[in-house]
């Protein structure tokens, strides 16, 4: 019932209680307020204080907390809040609250050993029932309000207090929707995977393809991937969704490697997929198994994912580049711009974000950016490819005066089906064989018989 570290009630005990005091409230119309002190900021401080320091702290920390609530607070400890539920209270009331308990996390807590030290923790508040759904249920209430706690990093943004507004349980009840129905999305046939052509940008040639997946849903239509994606990272079917995406990609190759056998595919990976050794074993065994060299699988992460994960994201490219398999680095400049980066990483190419490319012409800098890019991908013997080209003008100063020879974008192709990307490197390869029969004619005229 009572944690023993803290004095206060653990937490079965504490929503125990608190569902017992919302429903009396609810007769008696009553409104109430959940306020949580989320402690990470304590544990973060594990590596510098001893544990004994860090109890102190949490002990000080609740209680800073009880002195600054009413006295009819109900106080129990979580995984990683401490949790208040004051009932009869008054919305008005809430400002004062918090400005009270802001106040006095600003003072410096003095450790028995007299070292300062400053700890501010984020506080979470929310009306009850307020806005919250079915507010006569309180196994609903206290569900919406776990996931408020639970959803709380989603919303960082350098905030010190985050109340359950209409907007932001708007925004929660997206995403739980998203992350409910996405985890059925892949066995519901639900996932299907565009290519966007790489481009050779001097004679307009498909040299390969980004594979982009879609996720078209019966409830919510077609959701942006920048979207589903992060909640396919945060519910853990990332890796299950990039298998299939590398699937779908093999089944390309084998059908576009029969006319272009230099044909490649990008594959895009997430922290969570390069960071797993489990997962890295799978791509290595899709790639040994699908009948085409390493080579022709070009792996993508984004510039931060390299950068916040560099240690383990280092093991896992290296384990695909010695198997053969090419790296890009992707949105090339808009993270931290690590150059040290280019010589740790076993990097092929690097993709000039498409940002840059867009402002171009708007931006003497922007230019500038794509300019030194290419250059600092020849140095480094590097690839480099310019996406987002949405213009003729774009395309033609990218090769002529900046030297970048590869290019994605809508000037050339949005992403598209297989089913039409496929026409068209079979055309190509036809046009291709006819230029070589009238090259080998004009240099072997004998057997040919005579060029006019
Ligand atoms: P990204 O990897 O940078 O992919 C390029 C994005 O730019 C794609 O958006 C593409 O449709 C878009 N794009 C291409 N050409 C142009 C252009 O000329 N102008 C403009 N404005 N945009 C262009 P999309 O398909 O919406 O994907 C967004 C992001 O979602 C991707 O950015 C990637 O980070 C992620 N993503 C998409 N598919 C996958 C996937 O299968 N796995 C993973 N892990 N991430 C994916
Ligand atoms: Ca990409
Ligand atoms: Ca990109």
């Amino acid at each position: 019932m009572i944690d023993l570290e803290l004095g206060i009630l653990n937490r079965s005990a504490f929503f125990s209680e608190l569902k017992t005091s919302y429903l009396h409230g609810r007769k008696n119309d009553e409104q109430a307020l959940f306020i949580a002190l989320e402690y990470d900021c304590v544990c973060k401080l594990r590596s510098v204080i001893s544990t004994e320091h860090v109890s102190f702290l949490l002990a000080h920390l609740v209680d800073i907390f009880k002195a600054h609530l009413p006295e009819q607070a109900i106080l129990g400890r979580s995984l990683k809040e401490i949790n208040a539920y004051i009932p009869h209270v008054q919305l008005a009331d809430l400002n004062q609250i918090i400005q009270r308990l802001q106040n006095a996390f600003e003072m410096p807590i003095y450790l028995p050993n007299g070292r300062m030290v400053e700890v501010k923790p984020k506080l979470l508040s929310a009306f009850l029932p307020g806005i919250l759904e079915e507010p006569e249920n309180p196994d609903t209430v206290i569900n919406q309000l776990a996931m408020f706690l639970g959803y709380v990093d989603q919303l960082e943004d350098g905030k010190s207090h985050f109340h359950l507004d209409e907007q932001t349980l708007s925004y929660l009840n997206k995403r739980i929707k998203i992350d409910r129905l996405i985890l059925g999305a892949q066995a519901n046939d639900e996932l299907y995977v565009l290519y966007q052509p790489k481009v050779d940008i001097k004679n307009n040639r498909i040299i390969g393809a980004e594979a982009l997946v879609r996720w078209s849903s019966p409830e919510l239509g077609l959701v942006s991937p920048e979207l589903f994606i992060e909640r396919a990272e945060f519910t853990g079917m990332i890796q299950s969704l990039s298998l299939y995406v590398l699937q779908d990609a093999i089944d390309l190759l084998d059908k576009a490697r029969v006319h272009d056998q230099h044909f490649s595919v990008n594959i895009n990976l997430t922290a969570t997929c390069i960071e797993s050794g489990y997962f890295i074993a799978e791509l290595e065994h899709y790639v040994r198994n699908s009948g085409h060299p390493a080579s022709a699988f070009e792996f993508e992460i984004t510039e931060t994912v390299a950068i916040k994960h560099y240690e383990t994201a280092l093991k896992g490219l290296q384990r695909l580049h010695s198997l053969g398999c090419k790296i890009a680095l992707d949105d090339f400049g808009t993270g931290y711009s690590c150059l040290s980066l280019l010589s740790k990483l076993p990097l092929d190419t690097l993709k000039i974000d498409k940002s840059f490319v867009g402002n171009m012409f708007d931006s003497v800098v922007d230019i500038q950016i794509v300019k030194t890019v290419v250059a600092l991908a020849q140095a480094c013997n590097l690839n480099v490819i310019a996406e987002g080209i949405e213009t003729e003008e774009q395309a033609d100063v990218l090769i002529r005066e900046l030297g970048c020879r590869y290019g994605q974008g809508y000037y050339f192709k949005r992403p598209i089906h297989p089913v039409k990307l496929l026409p068209l490197i079979q055309a190509q390869s036809h046009q291709d064989g006819k230029r070589k029969v009238a090259v080998a004619k004009t240099l072997m005229p004998k057997i040919f018989g005579r060029v006019n």
